[in-house]
């Protein structure tokens, strides 16, 4: 306890977030034989708790993402290390040998940070996004693509997760009615293939959805506005999710760490920061691909070399 009474307590590696990063990172790090905890803004798994069919996680068939969260979650705490859920942080300071998080569950220092904050899905910021959140807007099909059972969906953007969050829902809606900017998807094949050949699924090309459009209660539809002609119509719908890209986590670290245009972490290939002692992994780092098994990968990077800094501070002594 400090002298104003506030509870700092003390370890050799704070990571913060609790996705396949984090996990992995605290795997490492735990392992390592460092003082390792982890602080979580809500549950384990990150996006992982989005995603019900996995395919591509190498040895990890016929789980879902929420299945291998939990599986991370219990190898990593049986080495050792500490995990906070529902952690709200309010303060970072990452300067120095000594590196403070401020939280609404104590305080914590550390010698290393781990940045595994991951990302968010991205807003359309359109009229009628905010107001019908909640009410026909979503952007988490397996959290509610069950109350859409026989309706019709609108999901909007041309990337992996439009697309295959796209087919997921045609387990509940009578019809899903994919909407993109451009004239071809930027998904994997194999993801494209299995939406062409849904008979569900159909494809509205350089279109732009300028409006969602409700009735108070819910959405009705949404507003179509044609990229080649600037013509626009309504197109009748129950729902609209929206699958535009992800938006990195990195709002508590502004000013304190190098970024890129987008707010993403700039790491070199040790994951290591421009700040000494400070590491980022995952989804919230600049980085080409986007899959929990490189986000495990950079984790177990970022924890290897951090325990490596943290032999070196011992050295300086
Ligand atoms: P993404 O790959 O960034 O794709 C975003 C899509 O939304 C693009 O098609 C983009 O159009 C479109 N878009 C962006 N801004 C828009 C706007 N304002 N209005 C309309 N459309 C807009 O995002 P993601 O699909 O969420 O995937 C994110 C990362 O996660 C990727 O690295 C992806 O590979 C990975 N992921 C992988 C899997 C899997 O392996 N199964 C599943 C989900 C996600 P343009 O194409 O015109 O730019």
């Amino acid at each position: 306890m400090t002298n104003d009474g506030k509870n700092i307590k003390e370890y050799d590696v704070l990571i913060i977030g609790g996705g396949p990063a984090g996990l992995a990172a605290g795997l490492y790090a735990a392992r390592g034989n460092v003082k390792t905890i982890i602080l979580e803004k809500l549950i384990p798994g990150g996006q992982l708790n989005n995603t019900l069919e996995v395919e591509n996680y190498p040895g990890m068939d016929h789980m879902t993402g929420p299945q291998i969260a939990q599986a991370m979650e219990e190898q990593t705490k049986r080495f050792g290390c500490e995990i906070i859920l529902n952690c709200n942080i309010t303060n970072v300071e990452l300067k120095g040998h000594k590196k403070t998080i401020e939280t609404d569950k104590g305080i914590f220092t550390g010698k290393v940070v781990i940045i595994a904050t991951g990302s968010e899905y991205r807003k359309l910021n359109v009229p009628g996004e905010k107001e019908y959140g909640g009410r026909g807007v979503s952007y988490c099909a397996v959290c509610d693509g069950a109350f859409f059972k026989d309706k019709e969906l609108v999901v909007i953007g041309g990337g992996d997760s439009a697309v295959e969050e796209g087919t997921f829902l045609t387990k509940f809606a009578s019809k899903v009615t994919i909407v993109h900017r451009k004239e071809k998807f930027r998904a994997e094949k194999i993801i494209q293939d299995r939406a062409f050949r849904n008979s569900k699924i159909k494809v509205i090309w350089n279109t732009v959805i300028p409006e969602i459009v409700g009735n108070g209660n819910g959405v009705t539809a949404v507003r179509l506005k044609s990229v080649l002609t600037n013509q626009e119509s309504d197109f009748q719908c129950n729902g609209v999710f929206i699958y535009i890209g992800l938006d990195p986590n990195t709002q508590l670290f502004k000013d304190k760490i190098k970024m890129d245009e987008g707010g993403k972490i700039i790491t070199n290939e040790k994951m290591e920061t421009d700040v000494p002692g400070v590491y980022a992994a995952g989804d919230v780092r600049e980085t080409p691909l986007k899959q929990a098994v490189t986000a495990a990968a950079d984790g177990s990077l970022a924890a290897t070399m951090a325990i490596e800094y943290i032999e070196s501070l011992e050295d300086i002594k």
